[in-house]
């Protein structure tokens, strides 16, 4: 079983793919991760990405769409993925249908994580991640538990991204409004839409979503 998260920049995506992939045997696909790692190899479709995700506008769906293409074809991607800030227009949900129905897969759950644009100023540029292992954190609302030390793999370097600054962000949310908010009524009329309240703490939200996918009721 496939699974999308949908919700802003900064809404907990990425930390609750993470928690959620070794319970339920998922892996999580994250097209920002794959977009920043093109962009750090100097790759073509990363020098054709850079200035694009600076601006906090959207790469184009043709290079987005080939980059989970080719990824599904791994063997890792069998036992079922998340896909991480992947689809974001309703042309790259169209195509990720097409596309898992040639590969015989199956989309279980589109879950909107809701969190409203006042918080999500502070959860992006509070937001880090340790450059050794990815484990993410924030200034205030996830510190390692000590300071400058990765509670997962020991490292002592951390990251923020460009892209997670005041101005940006205003306009990632522009286009989250815009171009991805349509794909909630898209996967409602699907019948697979859910939607978690995303400003509980991090382990409440991660509950709702357990119980989503454990098939129980939520409440
Ligand atoms: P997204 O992948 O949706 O952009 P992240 O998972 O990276 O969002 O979360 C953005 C920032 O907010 C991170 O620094 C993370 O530690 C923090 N965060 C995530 N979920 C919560 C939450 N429920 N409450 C408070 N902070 C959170
Ligand atoms: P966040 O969840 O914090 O917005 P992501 O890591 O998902 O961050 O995305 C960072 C940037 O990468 C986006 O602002 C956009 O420029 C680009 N990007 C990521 N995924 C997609 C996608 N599916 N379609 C188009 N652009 C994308
Ligand atoms: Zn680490």
């Amino acid at each position: 079983m496939d699974l999308v998260l949908l919700g802003p920049p900064g809404g907990g995506k990425g930390t609750q793919a993470k928690r959620l992939m070794d319970k339920f045997g998922l892996v999580q696909l994250s097209t920002g991760d794959m977009l920043r790692a093109a962009v750090a190899s100097g790759s073509e479709i990363g020098k054709r990405a850079k200035a694009v995700m600076d601006a906090g506008q959207l790469v184009s769906d043709d290079i987005v769409i080939g980059i989970i293409d080719e990824r599904l074809d791994a063997p890792d991607t069998k036992g079922g993925v998340i896909f991480d800030g992947f689809p974001r227009t309703v042309a790259q949900a169209e195509a990720l249908d097409a596309m898992l129905a040639r590969k015989g897969r199956r989309l279980g759950h589109a879950i909107e994580i809701r969190v409203p644009d006042q918080l999500l100023i502070d959860r992006i540029t509070g937001r880090f991640t340790c450059a050794k292992c990815g484990a993410g954190y924030h200034d205030q609302f996830q510190k390692p538990k000590a300071a400058g030390v990765c509670d997962k793999c020991g490292g002592t370097e951390f990251v923020r991204r460009a892209d997670d600054n005041a101005e940006t962000v205003t306009k990632r949310l522009g286009a989250y409004h815009a171009q991805t908010a349509p794909l909630l009524p898209y996967y409602e009329g699907k019948g697979v839409l859910s939607v978690v309240d995303g400003t509980q703490d991090i382990a409440e939200v991660t509950r709702a979503l357990e119980a989503i996918l454990d098939g129980a009721k939520v409440g």
